[in-house]
């Protein structure tokens, strides 16, 4: 048995020795190391902080946009959608209705594919990219995307190669671990390869104490010493004791820091922050631009573009 599986490996390395690949070898061009954020289903923290974050450093992003969600509440406008745009950011279909396309029929893809980009375009955006629903796609679906995009993009957990299946682009969720995150940045650089970030809402959570009144769904929160403020999203629980989630605006929530609401007068004390994905995000690209100057943050389009795929 272990001298079968001695040879079937000796045959694949055969095989992969020979150059013989069964991808799409007219999209071979060139391996450069490049680093793309998408942030996934449209929610308005991609207008009110992810924005600001890459416009800070001079870089863009993508928002990858599920078109039955716009203008509603905690989702992108579309006035938002088009700054967006003009700020040199990448629109992508997210789908109409955020589906698992894996369990739809050819028709219910086709209309999914096929409305959400025609939708977008309606409101003047340019769309050539898209974005599966739960990262979830087939030989089927992207038989479909093929028709109405230039890419489409799932997960896996993988860096893309310079040779790609572009109806198959390879990404990795920001989680919340900041060294795991740049420790993916370090292999894009020394493998020379694309790598594609997605994320949802920004958000922080922290954990708190002395917790007086109820804060305010979508009340401001200011935070002091610090001078930090954010929007209050729901309440929590971490291990030994109670936390918030709010949405980072500006400054950065330091423990100790009194926070209160605006509207509820409520109050509590800043134990420790859990996470802070504006930070995170801010890191990220920090980290980037002081080790790796010659990493391009790009859109999808642009990747698409720089590693020559038609
Ligand atoms: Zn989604």
């Amino acid at each position: 048995m272990n001298r079968f599986i001695y040879f079937v490996f000796i045959l694949f390395l055969i095989s992969s020795c020979g150059g013989v690949s069964t991808k799409n070898s007219s999209s071979i061009n060139k391996s450069e190391p490049l680093v793309t954020f998408v942030f996934d289903d449209g929610n308005e923290t991609d207008y009110t902080v992810a924005k600001n974050i890459f416009s800070a450093q001079g870089e863009v992003a993508c928002s990858a946009v599920t078109t039955n969600w716009i203008n509603g509440k905690g989702y992108l406008t579309v006035p938002q959608l088009m700054e967006l745009q003009n700020a040199g950011w990448e629109i992508l279909s997210h789908t109409e209705s955020h589906p698992n396309l894996k369990t739809l029929s050819e028709s219910q893809v086709e209309a999914e594919l096929s409305k959400s980009k025609s939708t977008l375009e309606s409101m003047g955006l340019i769309v050539k990219n898209l974005v599966y629903p739960y990262n979830k796609t087939n030989g089927a679906v992207k038989k479909i995307a093929e028709k109405y995009y230039r890419s489409g993009r799932d997960g896996g957990s993988m860096l893309n190669l310079y040779i790609l299946d572009r109806y198959e682009l390879k990404s990795y969720s920001i989680k919340h671990n900041l060294s795991k995150m740049k420790s993916y940045i370090d292999n894009a650089h020394s493998e020379k390869k694309w790598l594609i970030f997605y994320h949802h809402r920004i958000d922080a959570k922290i954990k708190i104490s002395d917790k007086n009144g109820n804060f305010m769904l979508g009340e401001n929160l200011f935070f002091q010493p610090s001078g930090a403020k954010g929007k209050y999203t729901a309440k929590g629980i971490v291990f030994l004791g109670p936390a918030i989630y709010f949405i980072p605006l500006s400054g950065i929530p330091k423990a100790n820091d009194i926070v209160t609401g605006q509207t509820s007068g409520a109050t509590c004390r800043l134990d420790r922050v859990i996470y802070n994905k504006k930070e995170d995000i801010n890191d990220m690209i920090e980290y980037i631009h002081t080790k790796y100057p010659d990493i391009k943050i790009v859109t999808i389009d642009k990747g698409l573009d720089l590693m020559g795929i038609p």
